[in-house]
């Protein structure tokens, strides 16, 4: 069960609610939103939810709506956000812009695969944001495969991150790969990336929920939409409103691109939920060649950003090489995006 408390409400109306809720038996969870206040009624009652518990909660005065969704993602899920899209800003971190996901405007996330140094940092987010990004990506804690390859600067990385954002006035977006490390990225971080590999790192999740920096949630290399769904579920149930999805290709047997970009989860994903959804078609392809073909359609088929590896010299790159433009071809490709998020009723 969904509370939908009417705008205005105030902490003793949310209160009011919690405790008719904890009175049958649920552990009440509030969201709130740039827009509404979502209280989420979760466990079992000791009573009947439809006679009962919802006539009691729709007497309180704050109380506008109360939903019954019986999917297991029931934050996420579009019916709990009366079937409207979210957009909710990022940054305003250091005196840093402040860019809306989720709008008319498609969200351009750019740099490199791994912060490796200042120089090359500053170089690609000078070059990014002049050629239209809004964000900044970067690695400095990074997952790699194998334990003998670069793991990323740590907190030097997000120093020169920082820096960058102070030059260009670019939020960030960097990942975080460990529960006890949510802290120290939130310092720094405008949105937290929580990696494919770590999808389904409940505790992490769970981390990331107690957070109020923005979070983006890439899609496990063989998670089921179904199970995407429920993870990032864990993170709005832990009271972290704004999420957004990011398709970055799964395993499939086709070993011509490095994973298979599914990019008709674009729609599913907007069918089940009201959150945003971004594309990585760099790590869903691993290819170069392969970036602004499918940077084209993801935007065509209704995805409300993208986020590219963009590196200075990629042939230099210390990972990810393989599948970084380099700064000319960025803007030789973001020229090329205005006109398919024009056809789509979307601005650039
Ligand atoms: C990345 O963005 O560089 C990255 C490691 O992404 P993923 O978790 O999707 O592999
Ligand atoms: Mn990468």
């Amino acid at each position: 069960m969904i509370i939908i408390l009417k705008h205005g409400a105030t902490d003793k109306d949310i209160a009011q609610v919690e405790e008719k809720l904890t009175e049958h038996g649920y552990q009440p969870n509030v969201t709130r939103g740039v827009e509404d206040i979502i209280v989420a009624a979760v466990g079992t009652p000791h009573v009947d939810e439809k006679s009962i518990v919802a006539p009691q909660l729709q007497a309180i005065d704050a109380v506008e709506k109360v939903l019954f969704v019986s999917k297991p993602y029931k934050l996420v899920s579009r019916e709990s956000h009366g079937g409207k899209d979210t957009s909710f800003e990022v940054g305003g971190k250091d005196g840093g812009n402040r860019v809306l996901v989720g709008g008319r405007q498609i969200c351009i996330m750019a740099g490199p695969c791994s912060v490796e140094g200042r120089d090359q940092l500053m170089e690609t987010a000078q070059s990014v944001h002049q050629n239209g990004a809004q964000v900044l990506r970067g690695g400095a804690y990074k997952p790699r495969t194998s334990p003998y390859d670069f793991q990323g600067l740590g907190v030097e990385g997000l120093e020169y991150l920082a820096e960058a954002r102070r030059a260009t006035g670019m939020p960030i977006i960097t990942e975080v790969m460990t529960p006890s490390l949510v802290e120290t990225v939130c310092e720094y971080a405008d949105v937290l990336q929580i990696g494919a590999r770590n999808m389904q790192n409940y505790d992490l999740l769970r981390e990331c929920g107690k957070a109020r920096t923005p979070v983006m949630l890439k899609r496990g290399l063989s998670a089921t939409i179904e199970e995407w769904l429920k993870a990032a579920e864990y993170i709005l149930a832990g009271g972290n409103a704004d999420v957004m999805f990011c398709e970055r290709g799964i395993r499939t047997y086709e070993p011509s691109t490095r994973f298979t970009l599914d990019l008709s989860a674009v729609p599913a994903i907007k069918k089940a939920s009201h959150l945003p959804i971004i594309v990585d078609p760099s790590q869903g392809t691993g290819r170069r060649d392969m970036i602004s073909s499918m940077s084209k359609a993801a935007i065509a088929s209704g995805a409300d950003g993208l986020i590219i590896e963009v590196h200075p010299h990629p042939e230099d790159a210390m990972s990810d090489g393989q599948q970084t433009l380099d700064t000319t071809q960025f803007a030789q490709m973001m020229s090329e995006l205005k006109p398919v998020a024009q056809a789509v009723g979307r601005t650039m």
